[in-house]
């Protein structure tokens, strides 16, 4: 276990396509001990290993009592919608800003040992899991800015 440096806006790790994990092995396993343990030093609510420089499809979420390790994660189903102020590990606060995303979604993803899972997680958990999903397609939450009142 590891705590590892968090990328910043601007590397390009941050904006590319993350590949797909085949692998289900000890690296894995490791790789998400680390994001635990990155994030919870930075007392975030998730991450996602481009944000570690991992250019992957794996992310971490631990907020509100959900803790979850997601891998090759896809949303299924999304309901409803939910406007809220949005930051990440990877951006300057002065980023921070509203962003619209459903107010429930259920996630279909692996663990590290490969096995196939689904899960429905509301509110700020919902959130966490889109904005870790978006970081996977190398997208930042502040290009979601929500325009309206
Ligand atoms: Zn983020």
């Amino acid at each position: 276990m590891a705590i590892r440096e968090i990328f910043q806006e601007g590397e390009e790790c941050l904006s590319k396509r993350c590949r797909e994990v085949t692998v289900f092995d000890e690296k894995l396993s490791k790789l998400i001990d680390d994001l635990f343990d990155t994030l919870h030093k930075a007392d975030g609510a998730g991450l996602a290993a481009p944000q570690i420089g991992v250019v992957r499809r794996v992310a971490v979420v631990d907020v509100d009592g959900v803790t979850m390790e997601l891998v090759n994660p896809q949303i299924i189903k999304a309901e409803g919608e939910q406007i809220g102020e949005e930051g990440c590990l990877s951006v300057d606060f002065s980023k921070n800003c509203r962003v619209l995303r459903p107010q429930t979604v259920t996630v279909r993803a692996y663990d590290r040992t490969g096995k196939l899972f689904e899960r429905t997680v509301s509110d700020l958990p919902a959130r966490c899991v889109c904005h870790e999903l978006d970081h996977l397609e190398g997208i930042l939450f502040f290009t979601r800015k929500y325009q309206g009142k």
